[in-house]
């Protein structure tokens, strides 16, 4: 037989991601680096704007060894902190996550950290260090961990805890890894940068290994309102997530378990919902058979009159965080955010945000499209540019010439997707896929940040138009004045060449719309250069 000498065995989670790591964004030393950083940073926000903190978060990364590449980087947040029992398991199971609910945030795998920690053990063998308190704790809590990769399980090597001397909450942790700062600092930056553009609320400080400071300081204490846990949209689900809900719900009616389990659907709906797959409201779980519980997902999947989802699970930026955040960084001339009401897809809410910003600082856009600031569920998307439905709705969807508009220009624009599920192209999550819905909506938010731009461009040419033409009859003002008066034989009569002066001025200034002052300063400097 064919088989003779097959090796048939099992791996842990923590060891598929150990030898798969380029999956999770750890490929190489440059990238590794990179994706160490923004995991630490994506978790210290989920900690703090997505508990209603507003964040104060500091970033060190230093060299660790004379010889070797390794650096030791320390993220410090002001976060809500985590309980001490689950500590090791946060930082050391594979898998284990606090955000595996119905709600937004940055992460979602419940892999990120742990990546960080599994590349420390496989590059220079040192562990993690975590010191965390949650606000009503006396402690602080201090542990350094590694992973158990054949187990997935964490290996404690030391822990502390202390009595707190003043008010804090919040998670340091620290990790050693190797990794190519020279080649990996660009892009550091360039995430750090754009994070910053959409936390207009938070204190981001990162110190490099040369001693260089970046501070992004706090412009605005308004923070975006914090997502709330909800259930599944009927529409949202699939067979095994039903099955699931059935087997964890065994001693319910089925429909007290379809009441409890999805949002929208009341008892009335319930009802009708079992009696058009035809089965007893009053029936227990495990009392149907497989082809009744097909008949109730298909059921359920193609009925349309529930509620379009609950975006209660969704935490926009708002326009007000993200103008402030653009005109932190930009100064533009022309700001302009749109933040869409709630849709969805496939029984998933989404919602999109747009802005425009130009002029200013706002960065030269290349040839052919503006600048493309892309986010999903406020994490900053840089690579995969082209394949993402954003990047194709700007080049494809939009006629940029009926906005008065051509390239290059100092143009960007910024879109943020937040949903309870982005999809994403791959597990790189560094781009959309393209979702009709998706792109609709993508469209219209940035056609109408758009109209606002043609507006204001168009208003910016009368205005130029005016000023050009002022300028011309402007010369004459003093001319006229002066020729007036010597037919009425009054020519020096100052207070009278004033009067008739001003009295000019104010007219071009009422007709043209340009300013008084304006063709005032006009005249006075013809009056000089005469
Ligand atoms: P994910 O972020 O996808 O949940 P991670 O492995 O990055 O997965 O983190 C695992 C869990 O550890 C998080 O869900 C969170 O509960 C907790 N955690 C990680 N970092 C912090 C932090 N800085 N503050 C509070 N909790 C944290
Ligand atoms: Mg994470």
């Amino acid at each position: 037989m064919s088989t003779i000498g097959e090796k048939y065995t099992s791996i842990s989670p923590a060891e598929f991601f150990y030898k798969y790591r380029e999956v999770a964004g750890f490929a190489n030393p440059v990238k590794a680096f990179y994706q160490t950083i923004k995991e630490l940073i994506d978790n210290a926000l989920d900690a703090t704007d997505m508990h209603g903190v507003l964040p104060d978060v500091k970033i060190s990364i230093e060299r660790a060894d004379e010889v070797q590449e390794f650096y030791k980087i320390t993220v410090e947040d002001n976060g809500i902190g985590l309980p001490p029992d689950v500590v090791p398991y946060a930082f050391g199971r594979v898998l284990f996550s606090s955000k595996y609910s119905m709600k937004q945030s940055r992460g979602m795998y419940g892999l990120g950290v742990k990546m960080v920690v599994l590349y420390a053990q496989m590059t220079t063998g040192r562990p993690i260090e975590v010191t965390t308190s949650r606000e009503n704790y006396r402690m602080i809590y201090y542990f350094k961990l590694r992973i158990d990769i054949n187990k997935n399980e964490p290996v404690i090597i030391e822990r502390g805890a202390w009595r707190k001397t003043r008010d804090w909450h919040g998670t340091i942790v620290s990790v050693t890894i190797e990794g190519d700062w020279n080649r990996a600092k660009q892009r550091i930056l360039e995430y750090l940068h754009r994070t910053s553009i959409i936390t207009p609320y938070a204190n981001i400080t990162l110190i490099t290994p040369e001693n260089e400071i970046v501070h992004y300081p706090r412009v605005t204490t308004v923070l975006p309102r914090p997502p709330r846990e909800t259930k599944p949209h009927p529409h949202g689900i699939d067979l095994e997530m039903l099955k699931m809900l059935l087997n964890n719900n065994g001693d319910k009616t089925l429909e007290e378990i379809l009441v409890s389990s999805f949002q929208s659907i009341g008892s009335s709906t319930a009802k009708v919902l079992l009696s058009t797959a035809g089965i007893d409201p009053s029936k227990k779980p495990r009392e149907l058979a497989e082809e009744e519980i097909q008949k109730l997902f298909n059921t359920i999947k193609n009925y349309d009159k529930y509620r379009p989802p609950l975006s209660s699970a969704l935490s926009p930026l708002g326009r007000e965080v993200i103008e402030a955040g653009l005109k932190r960084i930009f100064e533009p001339e022309f700001l302009y955010a749109v933040s869409r009401s709630p849709r969805s897809y496939e029984g998933h809410p989404f919602i999109v945000e747009a802005a425009l910003s130009y002029g200013g600082k706002t960065p030269m856009s290349p040839q052919d499209q503006p600048v493309v600031l892309r986010y999903a569920n406020r994490v900053p998307l840089i690579y995969d540019e082209s394949t993402d439905v954003i990047t194709q709705v700007v080049k494809e969807d939009i006629n940029w010439d009926h906005y008065m508009t051509s390239f290059p220009a100092q143009l960007a624009i910024l879109v943020h997707i937040c949903s309870t599920k982005i999809p994403f192209r791959g597990v790189g999550k560094e781009s959309i896929a393209d979702i009709p819905e998706i792109r609709r909506e993508i469209r219209l938010a940035i056609m109408e940040a758009a109209r606002e731009l043609k507006h204001y461009l168009a208003r910016k040419a009368r205005e130029k138009e005016a000023l050009r033409r002022v300028e011309t009859i402007a010369k004459y003002i003093p001319e006229v004045a002066r020729s007036l008066l010597i037919i009425l034989e009054d020519e020096s009569n100052e207070y009278a060449k004033k009067t008739l002066t001003h009295k000019l001025v104010t007219l071009v200034s009422k007709r043209s719309g340009v300013p008084v002052n304006v063709v005032d300063s006009i005249v006075k400097s013809v009056e000089i250069g005469a």
